[in-house]
């Protein structure tokens, strides 16, 4: 479905819960969130609704995220479920990775999932842990390489740069590539919520860390680097590595005129711009017992929503915060 603003909308990024086994400092409060309660969440048979009508409004690919989605119970029929829709052709998975050691072969196997992107922000095991507040870095590097053992492929990382705690290591992230097929995303710090983190002088933009890597290596523009290709990301590659580079500059240089996305809320809200507070109910008409067309017509009334772009800039960082946590979006 084409949007007042000709944008394509096809895809979207699904929060299954909001719960999380970590408490990365930029995401979440130490203590944690005030979890939504279980009959607040959507059931999974009331996601896969949303979903199917969603595709009939013209959206091909899903990402499932959360919160931690590996945390809820039964993930992986549910993932099952889902790839049996017809019409939607692509379907990605978000984590943090501290269970993928259990779950990548299921995940692959029986979950029908194509795409996984591990979030990782330091390849030291203390600041691993201080980042998250109790992540255990071994676990998630077990995890990468299950994933890529079973045959995940491509396996994204995420990263979020942040200025004072992992500016040091944007070399090591990028010289990963060189002998493995990862694709490191250098993602900026957004002002979401209210997370432990100051993020006032935490933020490091795109070409602040694309810089940092081009004083030691040329970084070619990989062929098809358009946003169309790879999303919000730019992607690079440094010359002879298997692996790929990419920025997502969310703040620095917003991609709202290219953004094809909707998200569903853990909590059962169509949501139009992660970092606009535009939001359809429709765990309130699922549970009143609406039609398929009524819940396609809510997809069509978000999409109807999403505004031109999001009005937070960097230099914002200290003073607009989002409403909703991230944890409850889904990144
Ligand atoms: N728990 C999963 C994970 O960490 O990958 C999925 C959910 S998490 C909310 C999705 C993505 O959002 C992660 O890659 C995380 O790093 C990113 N994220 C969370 N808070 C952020 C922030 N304030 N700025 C930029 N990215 C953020
Ligand atoms: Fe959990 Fe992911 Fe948020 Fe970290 S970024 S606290 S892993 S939801």
């Amino acid at each position: 479905m084409i949007d007042k603003y000709n944008r394509e909308i096809n895809y979207l990024r699904v929060s299954i819960t909001d719960r999380c086994n970590l408490r990365c400092m930029y995401c979440m409060p130490k203590e944690g969130l005030s979890v939504i309660g279980h009959d607040d969440i959507l059931r999974y048979e009331e996601i896969l609704r949303v979903v199917k009508a969603a595709v009939k409004a013209g959206v091909v690919k899903v990402r499932v995220t959360g919160g931690e989605p590996l945390v809820r119970k039964e993930i992986v029929d549910f993932l099952a479920d889902l790839r049996a829709i017809d019409g939607l052709k692509d379907i990605g998975l978000t984590t943090n990775g501290i269970l993928l050691e259990t779950f990548a072969e299921k995940l692959y196997s029986s979950g029908g999932i194509q795409r996984i992107n591990v979030s990782l922000d330091s390849l030291d095991s203390q600041k691993y842990n201080m980042i998250t507040r109790g992540g255990d870095l071994k676990a998630v590097l077990r995890g990468i390489d299950k994933a890529h053992r079973v045959g995940f492929s491509p396996i994204k990382i995420n990263v979020v740069a942040i200025k004072g705690f992992n500016e040091n290591e944007i070399l090591d992230f990028a010289e990963l590539t060189l002998e493995k097929p990862y694709q490191i995303r250098f993602i900026e710090l957004m002002p979401i919520g209210e997370a432990g983190i100051d993020n006032n002088g935490r933020f490091m933009s795109s070409k602040y860390v694309m810089e940092k890597i081009e004083r030691f290596y040329n970084l070619d523009p990989v062929e098809g680097n358009g946003r169309k290709m790879n999303g919000p990301a730019r992607i690079y590659r440094i010359k002879g590595a298997v692996g790929q580079i990419g920025f997502i500059s969310s703040m620095s240089h917003s991609f709202c005129d290219s953004c094809n996305r909707l998200r569903l809320t853990a909590d059962g809200h169509l949501r139009a711009c992660l970092l606009s507070e535009e939001e359809v109910d429709v765990k309130g008409p699922l549970r009143a017992g609406c039609s398929d067309l009524e819940l396609e017509n809510l997809v069509k009334m978000i999409i109807a929503k999403k505004p031109m772009r999001h009005d937070i800039r960097c230099s914002d960082m200290h003073i607009k915060k989002c409403v909703r946590e991230m944890s409850s979006m889904g990144g």
